[in-house]
């Protein structure tokens, strides 16, 4: 096939960029290269273009995204030189198109096929690559990208006996060009991921018997293969360049609409509805967005899960097998759903098996077939569908050799570490397209390959025009994106699966969530404006010349940044440009919208006496017998707004959390009472639950007083004047981004001036609200100022976008001074507020979760008499 390519006759051994694989990226990368004046030389392991489409020839191979999207949409006459015949194009039609794109752009005489690339390594004296390959020749290059691809390495046969089978064995992923003929044979085959979901169904029409053995049942839906669908055809036709800029900014890489419909919250009309349009259109990130919420709440998700469960059931006749079809070990999306083709349907065929390896797994294969802890099983033929190496297995199959002698795979023992998923510290002039870090294996590849490629070439064109001739990222950025990598995981239900997303289906790999999650459209914005930024995280030089922009890409926390999106787009009105009343009338409107907060077990409404009249309080009991520790709070709001029910979610959580009573107690607010009124309150609120707790439900002398913001203010106001009044005793303050200093002359207040919701404006319009200039000084407006010895432990939470940050941080290290037990907790990535946002921001949990930990454990401990 390679024939026509001309294999390496028109190579150097030096060229500017060395490409590894001729699969999607490999050629896109090599069109953009050369139209941009770059010398590059392709290898490629295979005899031709194709990459996946090269390798992966089982019967049903098809692609899993729609073809109106799983195409190249850089060129308008490709698209129209190029017409898919059905809505999931086959592998064969697909090589096809890859052939056909080779040809148009002539990119074969710069490809060299049956080479691996089997090393690389870095000179630093004279910033070049040395690039090995199988066929015993050396390249030097500047640049050396690998596009090996994430689904390229089959996995290793890991079943004990393998070797021993003396029938036919097969791969999906290495299927004979020449094809198989399984006819009348008895055929097993192991593996129902999306390879084994494809070709069951095929392999079942020729097979005179065959077996399944399922380790892991997996979810899928029906294609509804056909021709392609007429409402993407039409918008395409309509505006392709709107469509596939649509498909550039979505979360996928394909053009959707997105709900803002929650599982939990939506009717079972709605529900039943969107699962079955999702069902009826037999596309995967149709079936994924049923729910908003349904990638990061278990709830919404078992919805979805279960109206496929319904589906399988009411498909396949036998009650067993039907069950052991259904996935029940994992959330829906967590590892890769298929789409299938008759899939389930396949066990309803009498010479059709399922084994269900979970209750009879396989002991050893043998020279016949396959014994498993029931039975023994003949075969004449073993299909292997058991997966890749995926994500780093062709670049840590490559002894690539970076700056310090140290190899890509012993960097990333542990687990890949890069900045934006393209480049890693100490491999200059490195780029590896579509790798862990990145959004790759999660979305539409023909998207995210074009984008990378688009960048990498981008960035060889910057390099050049600015006379630098080296690239590399810093420590700094890296180890930011890794952490924004993992921070956006973290608040999906991916890294619950043991799927090959978290390397767990090769033993002995690093369990790290290895995509990038964020999504195509933030990826992109990210990427963008790294260059925009002038490489940020990046380190050029020259022989004589060097820049960096150190710095981090990404430090919010990735749900924070979407809440400060949405209320950007919103442009809402600044609260310190409203009335105290407007203010108010404007955060209740608000707050009606917010999700409720958790459970408890009982919600009272009271009133306790105040020095200046009736304080409302609202308390919060744990669902379990009582009685409890009690957890007096105060709400945030400058001593402006809010009242006892305005940090409901807070206290629900708190409530949950550490199975503590909470009292939540309203006070007097500026301007209409100013300063000391909120403190004097406070005080008289102590007072009143301290000797109450017991008809509160509470056990006496157990007593924690928390609050946020300008209520941990009267936090530490009240249990100063404890200390100094002999009492009530309490065991604890939790103070949450605290107000401890008037002065608002901090670098954070500096950084964290605007944009993160508590602007340095608010908080001087609280102030003056508040309290007059003179009286600010006062401990009981400016606690920091107060004495703080004999005070109980303290557990400071302060956010790192907050322009009290550097106050609470001051207040905590003044009582460590002061010799009290100090727990300071700070938030990475949050704002003054996006702590309290309970069920919105979910990053947040992670800390109120330590809050309650530290929490309960004063609560807890045996008061010193
Ligand atoms: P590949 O296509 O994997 O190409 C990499 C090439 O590099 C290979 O040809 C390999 O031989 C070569 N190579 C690797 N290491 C070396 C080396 N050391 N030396 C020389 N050559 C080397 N994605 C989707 O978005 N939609 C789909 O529907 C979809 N369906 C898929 C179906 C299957 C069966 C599989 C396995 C994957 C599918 N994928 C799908 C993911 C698919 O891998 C990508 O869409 C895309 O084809 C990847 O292109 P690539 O060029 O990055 O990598
Ligand atoms: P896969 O999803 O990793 O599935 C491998 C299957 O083999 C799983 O069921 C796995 O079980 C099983 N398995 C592995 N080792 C086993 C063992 N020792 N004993 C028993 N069972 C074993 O691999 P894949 O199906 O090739 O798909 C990989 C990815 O390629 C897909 O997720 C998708 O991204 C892409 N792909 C797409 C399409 C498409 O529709 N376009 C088709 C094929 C592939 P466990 O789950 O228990 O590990």
């Amino acid at each position: 096939m390679a024939a026509d390519g001309n294999n390496g006759a028109s190579a150097g051994s030096q060229v500017d960029v060395v490409v590894v694989g001729a699969g999607f990226s490999g050629l896109y990368l090599l069109h953009r290269l050369r139209a941009e004046g770059f010398s590059v030389r392709v290898f490629e392991a295979a005899s031709d273009v194709g990459g996946t489409w090269f390798w992966n020839r089982y019967p049903g191979a098809r692609c899993d995204i729609p073809t109106t999207d799983y195409t190249f949409g850089f060129d308008p006459e490709l698209e129209r030189a190029w017409t898919w015949s059905e809505k999931y194009a086959t592998q064969p039609e697909i090589l096809r198109y890859l052939q056909f794109v080779t040809d148009r752009y002539d990119l074969r005489r710069d490809i060299t096929f049956d080479a691996r690339v089997e090393g690389a390594e870095w000179d630093d004296k004279t910033g070049l690559w040395a690039v090995r390959t199988s066929t015993g020749e050396t390249v030097s290059c500047r640049y050396y990208v690998m596009a090996t691809g994430c689904l390229s390495v089959p996995k290793a046969p890991d079943i004990e006996g393998a070797p021993r089978f003396a029938g036919e064995v097969y791969f999906t992923s290495r299927w004979p060009h020449e094809g198989v003929d399984l006819t009348g044979k008895r055929v097993a085959v192991v593996g129902t991921g999306s390879s084994g979901i494809q070709s069951i169904p095929l392999i079942a029409q020729q097979a005179a018997q065959l077996t399944v053995f399922q380790r892991t049942p997996n979810f899928s839906i029906p294609a509804h293969n056909g021709p392609a669908s007429a409402d993407r055809l039409g918008r395409l036709a309509a505006d392709r360049d709107a469509y596939r800029t649509a498909g550039k900014w979505s979360r996928g890489g394909v053009p959707m609409e997105a709900t803002d419909i929650l599982g939990g919250t939506a009717s079972e009309d709605v529900r039943r509805e969107r699962f079955e349009a999702a069902w009826e259109a037999g596309e995967l990130f149709a079936i994924l967005g049923v729910f908003a919420d349904q990638g990061v709440d278990p709830a919404s998700n078992e919805i979805v899960s279960e109206m496929i469960r319904e589906k399988i059931r009411s498909i396949v006749d036998d009650p067993e097998t039907a069950e052991a079809l259904c996935p029940k070990d994992h959330y829906f999306g967590t590892k890769r759903p298929c789409l299938d083709s008759g899939y389930y349907a396949t066990f309803n065929s009498p010479h059709v098996r399922l084994v269900d390896l979970r209750s009879t797994p396989i002991t050893t294969i043998t020279e016949a077939g396959i014994d498993t802890a029931a039975e023994s099983f003949e075969f004449d033929v073993i299909v292997y569908a058991t997966g890749f190496d995926a994500m780093t297995g062709a670049l840590v199959g490559v002894d690539v050799t970076g700056r310090a002698g140290v190899t890509l795979k012993e960097k990333w023992a542990d687990g890949p570490s890069t900045y934006l998923g393209l480049t890693t510290v100490g491999f200059p002039n490195f780029f590896a397209l579509t790798g862990p870090g990145s959004p790759s294996v999660l979305s539409n590849m023909a998207v995210s390959i074009e984008q990378h490629v688009d960048w990498v070439t981008d960035c060889l064109v910057d390099l050049r025009a600015k006379g630098m001739t080296r690239i590399e990222p810093t420590p700094l950025a890296e180890d930011g994106w890794n952490q924004h990598v993992a921070d956006c995981a973290a608040i999906s239900l991916h890294p619950t699966a043991n799927s090959w997303y978290m390397g767990a289906n090769v033993p002995g790999k690093p369990r790290v969530f290895y995509p990038y999650i964020g999504g195509v459209d933030n990826y992109r914005a990210v990427c963008d404006e790294v260059r925009a930024k002038d490489y940020l995280g990046f380190r050029l030089s020259a022989p004589e010349a060097e820049q960096c922009h150190d710095g981090v890409i990404r430090r919010l926390q990735p749900d924070v940044a979407m809440v400060l999106d949405a209320m950007a787009q919103m442009e809402l009105p600044p609260l310190e440009s409203m009335s105290p009343p407007e203010a108010r009338a404007f955060m209740e409107m608000s707050n009606g919208a917010r999700p409720p907060g958790p459970d408890v077990g009982e919600v009272v409404d009271g009133v306790l006496p105040g020095p200046a009249g009736e304080l409302e309080y609202r308390l919060f009991r744990p669902g379990s017998p009582g009685p409890h520790p009690v957890v007096l709070y105060f709400h945030g709001g400058g001593w402006v707004l809010g009242d006892q029910v305005s940090d409901e979610p807070l206290c629900r959580d708190l409530c949950v959390r550490t199975e503590a009573v909470v009292v939540s107690v309203n006070y007097r607010h500026a301007p209409e009472a100013r300063y000391p009124a909120a403190a004097e309150d406070a005080w008289a609120a102590l007072q009143w639950v301290a000797a109450h707790a017991i008809e509160l439900g509470g056990i006496p002398d157990d007593l924690v007083v928390a609050g946020w913001s300008a209520g941990a203010n009267l936090v530490a106001v009240v249990t100063q004047r404890a200390r100094d009044e002999g009492g009530p005793v309490v065991r604890g303050q939790l103070m949450l981004t605290p107000v401890t200093d008037s002065a608002m002359k901090t670098r954070s207040y500096q950084e964290n001036a605007d944009g993160y919701v508590l602007t340095a404006p608010l908080m001087r319009w609280f102030w003056d609200h508040y309290c007059d200039p003179a009286q600010r000084a006062e401990p009981t407006a400016t606690p920091l100022r107060g004495r703080l010895d004999g005070l109980p432990p303290a557990i400071v939470v302060t956010a790192e976008f907050d322009p009290l940050r550097d106050e609470g941080i001051a207040y905590a290290e003044a009582l460590r001074a002061a010799g009290v037990p100090v727990e300071h907790l700070a938030a990475r990535g949050h704002t003054h507020t996006s702590l309290t946002m309970v069920g919105v921001v979910l990053s947040g949990a992670r800390v109120r979760e330590e809050i309650a930990l530290r929490l309960g454990a004063l609560l807890r401990e045996p008061v010193e008499v």
